[in-house]
């Protein structure tokens, strides 16, 4: 197999049309004004994110989207990351709760209406999974409930940590519709549900990190939601779901690496900057090797990314497809690691200035935490590895 490490033109132009943008419109600046004052970021961003392109990487050009693949979307998320953490995380939203869902399960209808108006950034989504009974033992812990009556679903129950519920006009829900005894992932069903149906109430959840993209308990009660928006097959849900898990561990991973990177090149700077001792604190060995431990952490994380990333876009068969998902956890599992290290490193190097509002480190520190457990722990992360990548026995 032959190995290329170098990117396109197109992939060059892309990385460079995105590093522009973050500079012109959510300048490091203005992100930390946001962060601060708790403000969400402005939808506009979104909308002119569409405008550039972006979002139709890796969508049929029927719908306004250009050629590309999960390579070319680990790129993208990972230099939205190291511009605006959080535009990353709304792209994460759009593009893999929503884009690849509906293109994967959607029907004709359902794509018609929804991917145009994602790929212009005049849409986003927001994925209802998680459940407060639990986040890791979804199948166990899911409680929310849809019940037949004539053309429509009458959905009960509460989701938590649905994030961000306020850029969102749809939200990807998972329901349980049917109960099959003994066989838990049978029976769940995923439902687009427009985000302002009668019976739908939340609220904002505190968070330590990403203040500019809200994290929100949403309450379901007694929701109609129409047959025609059963994404996929009725009862199906768990196994649809699954796909859109492994690509979004490939996005997260490729958000890490955007943190890691940022935070990398600040604690560079800062080190040749600053002196201590009459040198630059660059010049003590000791931040020496952080630095030199945080670059080749943040190589190791990009390259298993991009491994990861290739082997989708390379899967032949839905089974290569699914195998993918071993490497995608890996990577998920190492650049959230990773971005812990190198912010934790970074925070070391600034030493005072570090902890102080300020400066950015802070903020890269606290916004990485949350991809050490979210969309899974990294406990479960090496339990799905143990089992997928090691052929050990399932241990949960
Ligand atoms: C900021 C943020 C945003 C999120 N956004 C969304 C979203 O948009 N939509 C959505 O649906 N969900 C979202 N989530 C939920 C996220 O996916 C869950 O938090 C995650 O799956 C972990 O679930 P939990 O927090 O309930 O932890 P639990 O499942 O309660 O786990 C608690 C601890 O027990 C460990 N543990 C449990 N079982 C095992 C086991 N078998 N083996 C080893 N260790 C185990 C875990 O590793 C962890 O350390 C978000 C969460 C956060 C924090």
């Amino acid at each position: 197999m032959a190995i290329d490490f170098e990117l396109t033109d197109e992939q060059k132009m892309m990385l460079d049309t995105i590093r522009k943008f973050c500079e012109k419109e959510c300048p490091k600046e203005k992100v930390a004004e946001w962060d601060n004052a708790g403000k969400d970021f402005p939808l506009s961003l979104w909308k002119k994110l569409g405008d550039i392109g972006v979002l139709g990487v890796g969508f049929p050009e029927e719908y306004g989207g250009t050629p590309g693949g999960m390579i070319d979307e680990a790129l993208i998320a990972e230099e939205l990351s190291y511009g605006f953490n959080d535009l990353a995380l709304a792209y994460l939203l759009g593009v893999s709760f929503g884009g690849y869902s509906i293109l994967h399960q959607g029907n004709k209808e359902q794509i018609d209406k929804h991917l145009p108006l994602l790929i212009n950034g005049e849409t986003n989504f927001a994925l209802g999974m998680t459940e407060p009974g639990g986040g890791l033992d979804v199948l166990g812990a899911l409680k929310t409930k849809g019940r037949e009556d004539g053309d429509n679903f009458i959905i009960n129950g509460t989701k938590i940590f649905t994030t961000g519920m306020h850029i969102a006009d749809t939200i990807v829900l998972v329901v349980r519709t049917d109960d099959v005894p003994g066989k838990s992932a049978l029976g769940l069903t995923l439902f687009l549900v427009d985000k302002n149906t009668s019976g739908i109430t939340y609220n904002k959840l505190e968070k330590l990190g990403s203040h500019t993209c809200g994290t929100f308990e949403v309450v379901y009660e007694d929701v109609k939601v129409h047959k025609s928006n059963i994404l996929g097959e009725r009862g199906k849900g768990w196994y649809q779901i699954l796909g859109t898990l492994n690509n979004e561990r490939i996005i997260v991973a490729s958000m890490c690496n955007g943190l890691s990177r940022c935070a990398f090149d600040e604690a560079l700077q800062y080190s040749k900057e600053r002196e201590a001792f009459g040198k630059p604190i660059g010049g003590h060995m000791a931040i020496q090797h952080y630095l030199a431990e945080m670059a080749t952490e943040i190589e190791t994380a990009r390259l298993l990314t991009y491994k990861a990333a290739y082997l989708v876009d390379h899967a032949k068969t839905n089974a290569e497809l699914m195998a993918a998902g071993g490497t995608a956890t890996m990577c998920k599992y190492w650049a959230s690691e990773v971005a812990g290290r190198v912010t934790d490193r970074g925070m070391r190097i600034l030493a005072g200035y570090g902890f102080m509002q300020e400066y950015h480190m802070q903020r890269y520190f606290r916004n990485c935490r949350q991809y050490i457990f979210a969309p899974i722990t990294n406990e479960m992360a090496k339990n799905i590895i143990g089992q997928m990548m090691l052929g050990l026995p399932k241990s949960y």
